[in-house]
């Protein structure tokens, strides 16, 4: 386990340059928003990248969408007996502001897709609770979010 910085020493510089990094890819991901949106189950988003980043620095190892599990979760953490899912707030319909954006046309098609996406998030929550698993839910508002991220940390090392 690699040491954790004293509390003071929570640097503003590490989330924001989380959001310019972030902001970076989402230039990327919009122009690519056609593609994105043929490909929900896709993996490997920039929100998840952040995730997997941020645990890494602080020392968790992990798998990636581990096929053996319900659902395929972004992230595994074996030994925390946790899986991690990066949600992104439209296509899960988080209640934020991105999760409340309306697209603007085949509003019903969107609205039945998210739907669907959101009653399989919980089936495989439930699979997975009834796994032993603990499940994480991370929305991609939140992972440039120091306090959001330190929480996830705190749990996870309160499994051990
Ligand atoms: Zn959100």
């Amino acid at each position: 386990m690699q040491p954790t910085a004293p509390p003071g020493d929570r640097r503003p510089s590490t989330s924001s340059s989380c959001t310019a990094r972030m902001m970076r890819q989402k230039i990327l991901t919009t122009s690519a928003r056609s593609a994105l949106m043929k490909s929900v189950g896709q993996s490997d988003t920039a929100p998840e990248r952040s995730v997997r980043s941020f645990l890494h620095r602080r020392g968790f190892r992990f798998r990636l969408n581990s096929a053996s599990l319900p659902g395929r979760p972004d992230i595994v953490l074996s030994r925390y007996r946790t899986v991690i899912f990066v949600h992104g707030c439209f296509w899960h319909g988080h209640d934020c502001r991105h999760g409340s954006v309306q697209a603007k046309t085949n509003r019903d098609f969107w609205t039945a897709k998210i739907a669907a996406n959101r009653s399989r998030d919980e089936r495989k929550s439930r699979l997975l609770h009834a796994a032993d698993w603990h499940v994480e839910t991370i929305w991609e508002c939140e992972v440039c979010d120091e306090e959001v991220m330190q929480r996830l940390v705190r749990r996870l090392r309160s499994r051990l």
